[in-house]
């Protein structure tokens, strides 16, 4: 095929792709509305796209970007001269090599379970159990008060099978921050690791502080806390395959890391679970969080914020409530109205909204999940005006037609749904009362073979 057939091909097949910079999706993207950002973004992901992250010591600029992408995430989380870091390409990975390190460091401090374990409230990112899916550890979900982990469930759960203690800052439903200072000095007390999964709020929540919001300390200040996740490809507005994982110190970095000297090829040492990578995406990290600096990134934030606000207090007006305090990028907002009709109504006007069921042991209503990014500001108003459109639009599916599709058993017909967008598909959690869960991710999984068959 020529050059031009093939431009055809890739502006066709993006046709039905939401726009990332419209603006109109929350979460999946942190659009800042800047085009400068993305033309320096640009321009170091093309010209280090070639390069391999495999070896250090071949592609020097890797190190030297690594170094100042990590420097920079250290700063921001109060790491002293001891914290040391690795880049990865995403949080997902930044969580898998800190419950490896964990792991390591449990076995050489001749930890004794077999299966060790790893505290969690119920809100922690599911990258948790898929590192302890691949990793042979078993995750132990502990309640929540209020949106947040319930300090009593951690101290009376931790023993001497605990390999790490595992929180948010904040955590992705609620945007809750964990109370981190409470539960990492009972861990300090036991002698048990305790990881942050900032990787949502690690860009943002300190820039939030320094424009004068109360933001629980989740950082290294807190003495207990012994690694953290951040992710640039979110509030570091970096392209997307950018997260740093940051250690307390050397010796658990250490633990993080996979080296091989058996091979007759190469000395392999990985400090990430991937070996060849491309440079681009570090270099892109490395060039917006110089471009933008502590100053930039300030002044984005505040920007979130201020959406933030409109959105909520408007919403408010809606007869919309938050489920939990409100003080991060996050809001999760309940109402009486029919949520799915409502998500289903603003795809319709052009809005991606994400709907997430409710916990009834801990009395939280079914709720509409939000992340807020900075180019929200400037749609704010005209999200309100659909908010209010939607709400009284009448719904093509209601949750009550949903519920009894799947009480009868009507798989087929919800997928299809699903497939031609008549129907959100967060609706799939919302089912598990009436499907059970091993058959609600026997069903994912045969929507994704077909989709790629
Ligand atoms: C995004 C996120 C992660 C990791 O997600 P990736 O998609 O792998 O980057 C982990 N924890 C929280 C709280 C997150 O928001």
């Amino acid at each position: 095929m020529s050059i031009d057939e093939i431009i055809a091909i890739l502006e066709s097949a993006e046709k039905e792709d939401l726009n990332p910079h419209s603006g109109k999706l929350f979460a999946y993207v942190y659009e800042t509305g800047d085009e400068n950002i993305r033309k320096v973004a640009q321009e170091a992901l093309v010209r280090f796209a070639e390069k391999n992250l495999l070896d250090f010591t071949v592609f020097r600029s890797a190190v030297f970007f690594e170094k100042e992408v990590v420097g920079f995430a250290k700063k921001l989380m109060h790491g002293n001269d001891g914290v040391v870091g690795s880049y990865t390409f995403g949080g997902t990975e930044s969580i898998m090599l800190a419950v490896k390190a964990a792991r390591d460091y449990y076995r050489k401090r001749e930890g004794k379970a077999e299966v060790p374990e790893i505290l969690a409230p119920i809100t922690i990112h599911p990258a948790f159990c898929k590192a302890a899916h691949y990793l042979g550890l078993k995750v132990v979900r502990l309640p929540v008060e209020e949106t947040k982990a319930d300090v009593n469930a951690f101290s009376e759960a931790i023993s001497d099978k605990t390999a790490l203690v595992a929180i948010s800052a904040p955590n992705w439903p609620y945007g809750t921050v964990d109370p981190v200072e409470d539960i990492a000095e009972i861990a300090r007390d036991k002698n048990v690791l305790v990881h942050v999964d900032a990787c949502l709020g690690g860009f943002i929540l300190p820039f939030f502080e320094m424009l004068g919001e109360k933001v629980p300390v989740f950082d290294f200040r807190v003495e207990g806390v012994t690694s953290i996740s951040l992710d640039a490809h979110k509030y570091g507005y970096a392209p997307k395959g950018s997260s740093v994982v940051l250690f307390r110190n050397p010796e658990l970095k250490k633990c993080s890391m996979y080296v091989d000297v058996s091979s007759p090829g190469y000395v392999f040492v990985n400090q990430a679970v991937l070996s060849s990578r491309p440079e681009g995406p570090l270099a892109a990290a490395f060039a917006v969080v110089k471009y933008l600096g502590m100053d930039g990134y300030k002044e984005l934030a505040s920007k979130v914020l201020s959406a933030r606000n409109k959105i909520y207090h408007g919403m408010k007006k809606l007869g919309f409530e938050s489920v939990g305090k409100v003080e991060s990028s996050v809001l999760s907002l309940y109402s009486d109205a029919d949520l799915l009709g409502f998500v289903n109504n603003m795809k319709k006007l052009g809005w991606q909204l994400h709907l997430q069921k409710g916990l009834k042991d801990y009395s939280i209503p079914d709720n509409i999940h939000l992340t807020l990014s900075p180019v929200h500001d400037s749609v704010a108003d005209s999200f309100l005006r659909d908010a209010e459109k939607a709400i009284e639009m009448k719904a093509e599916v209601d949750s009550k037609q949903i519920y009894a599709m799947a009480e009868k058993g009507e798989f087929a017909e919800l997928i299809r749904g699903i497939e031609d967008g008549r129907i959100d598909s967060s609706v799939i959690p919302m089912l598990l009362e009436s499907i059970p869960e091993e058959i609600a991710v026997e069903l994912i999984k045969n929507v994704v073979i077909e989709w790629f068959k």
